[in-house]
């Protein structure tokens, strides 16, 4: 099976990339992971790359698009992929068409993770990381047992600077504008999927895994 994720930060679609991809074998992929993993490992895509995140620059395209594919013909992806947040804009909806075309491979579903600007923004601005172990609370749906101490390691709780408030309004209207066009992309294609990316995890799964089924 063969998904990509869409929709703004904040709406559930990493929480619920990961669970699929452990229940279901596939590769769960994020253009972030992909290049890291890419100049991590040196790479000819990779140490092209590089020259671009040194200089504070978007990676190309193309040259995602290129990692993908290499990426898309490993052993553990053979049963299907999940991509997180890729594409972003319809230049990436048609880049990945083409590399999809040429690799003989199509899409099965496109799933739009539906929340409103006010919900996203309680999630995200209520979230806090432990700044030892990475665990991840949230002051009203995840508290910590103490307030501002992990349980699990007794590190501080810190808030990530993407995660204020007005970070937040920021990153939403950029989705909002770049992705918006994408939604009707897929819709056109027959491929498109919403659910409400606002209910928990644990409500929202059984909504994915009937349009899965
Ligand atoms: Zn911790």
């Amino acid at each position: 099976m063969r998904l990509i994720f869409l929709g703004p930060p904040g709406a559930g679609k990493g929480t619920m990339a990961k669970k699929l991809s452990k229940s279901r074998g596939l590769l769960h992929l994020s253009t972030g992971d992909l290049l890291r993993a890419n100049i991590k490992e040196k790479t000819a895509l990779g140490k092209e790359a590089v020259s671009f995140v040194e200089n504070g620059k978007l990676v190309p395209d193309q040259l995602v698009i290129e990692m993908m594919r290499h990426r898309l013909r490993e052993q553990d992806a053979r049963k299907g992929f999940i991509l997180d947040g890729f594409p972003r804009t319809t230049e990436q909806a048609k880049a990945l068409d083409g590399l999809l075309g040429e690799e003989n491979m199509k899409l099965d579903h496109a799933v739009n993770f539906d929340a409103s600007d006010g919900k996203i923004i309680e999630r995200l601005s209520g979230r806090r990381i432990c700044g030892k172990c990475g665990a991840i609370y949230h002051l009203k749906n995840i508290p910590p047992k103490q307030p501002g101490i992990c349980d699990q390691c007794g590190g501080s709780l810190v808030q990530r600077k993407d995660d204020n408030e007005e970070t937040v309004r920021r990153r939403l209207e950029v989705y909002r504008e770049e992705t918006a066009p994408l939604i009707e992309y897929y819709e056109r294609q027959n491929l498109l999927r919403t659910v409400p990316g606002e209910l928990d995890v644990h409500e929202l799964e059984p909504i994915v895994k009937k349009i899965l089924a």
